[in-house]
């Protein structure tokens, strides 16, 4: 039986790269790490358990490649440049089949996105993978939500909804073509950080935050810590490309309040349109302009004749969903 020092040895060690920015990675009491001079250190914490984020059959491979990834989203919507992350990991057993599984879906996306494996801890208990992100961003020009202001723009970045329609292909409780399968459920497993997007909207757009728990949700978060409203239009939503096989109410639902989509939801004043035009383009990503903020508080969803949406709007939030 391996010890966890074996593991760690054999799994999460990997030669520290020369760029200068991690002094000292894996195997001492801490990391080090040197954040470029006039840049705040961007940390963010994620938390993947399994039977709550993910079903116990899960693959590992892309366990370790969405657990960095949800990580990563956060730094791209904060528009910070990753560095390093740390990995504490329970596990029921030293599964090294497992293990070398999840190593090479979470070093892949590392690798692509050129950010190290510092440190971490692990245990032994119910399979649970925590990952914290250290990422760096120029004093003051962090995408933080609290910037909104009303007669912004609001942008959403790549298209919504597949990731929740995965989830019902994986419950079950829905049947589709192959390659809709195939699309859906590799928006839920597989998600993209958009991380050369948030680079590229420093200093043009005024608030942003990734798309985790649904659109009307994490708008909300925006509106809240900006004291601001908003209106957003249901007919230009950018609908998922497996999502536009089901009927007209499940695609609203579910662009509006599904997760797991990790796309960036952003403000912009309309001056700057030209501008995030432009770093979307840089950053080879479509974007959408779904509405505009209000001074007036609250959130209206008009469909295309201009009607308020009568939806069950509900993002997912643990303790008040089942
Ligand atoms: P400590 O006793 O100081 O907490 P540990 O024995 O837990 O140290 O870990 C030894 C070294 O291995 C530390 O540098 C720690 O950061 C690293 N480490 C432990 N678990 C992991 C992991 N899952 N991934 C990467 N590094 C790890
Ligand atoms: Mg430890």
């Amino acid at each position: 039986m391996p010890s966890e020092f074996d593991l760690i040895a054999r799994y999460f060690t990997r030669p520290t790269r020369s760029t200068g920015v991690v002094q000292l990675g894996v195997g001492d009491d801490c990391a080090l790490i040197a954040p470029p001079a006039n840049e705040s250190l961007a940390v963010s914490t994620d938390m993947l358990v399994e039977g709550r984020h993910f079903l116990p059959d899960a693959d590992p491979e892309s366990l370790g490649h969405k657990a960095l990834a949800v990580n990563l989203s956060d730094l791209a919507a904060m528009g910070a440049r990753p560095l390093g992350f740390s990995l504490a990991l329970a596990l029921p057993s030293a599964d090294e089949t497992w293990l070398a599984s999840f190593a090479r879906g979470l070093f892949a996306l590392a690798d692509t996105e050129q950010i190290e494996l510092i440190g971490g801890d692990t245990t032994r208990g119910p399979l649970t993978i925590c990952i914290t992100v250290f990422g760096s961003v120029p004093i003051d020009q962090a995408l933080r939500r609290d910037g909104a202001r009303a007669n912004d723009d609001i942008w959403v970045s790549g298209s919504l909804g597949d990731a929740r329609l995965g989830l019902d292909i994986l419950m079950r409780q829905r049947k589709l073509s192959a390659s809709d399968s195939a699309i859906a459920l590799q928006r839920l497993h597989r998600p993209s950080p958009r991380l050369s997007l948030g680079l590229a909207l420093r200093g043009v757009a005024s608030a942003a935050i990734d798309i985790s728990d649904g659109l009307i949700g994490d708008l909300g978060h925006i509106l809240q810590r900006s004291s601001v409203g908003a209106t957003v239009g249901a007919d230009v939503l950018p609908i998922g490309s497996a999502l536009r096989s089901q009927d007209q109410q499940t695609q609203y639902e579910f662009a509006l309040t599904g997760g797991d989509d990790y796309e960036l939801c952003f403000c912009a004043p309309p001056s700057q349109r030209d501008s995030v035009l432009t770093a979307a383009q840089s950053a080879g990503v479509l974007v959408t302009c779904i509405g505009q903020i209000s001074e007036a508080s609250g959130l209206r969803v008009l469909d295309g004749a201009g009607k308020p949406l009568n939806l069950r709007l509900r993002s997912f939030d643990h303790f008040s969903n089942p």
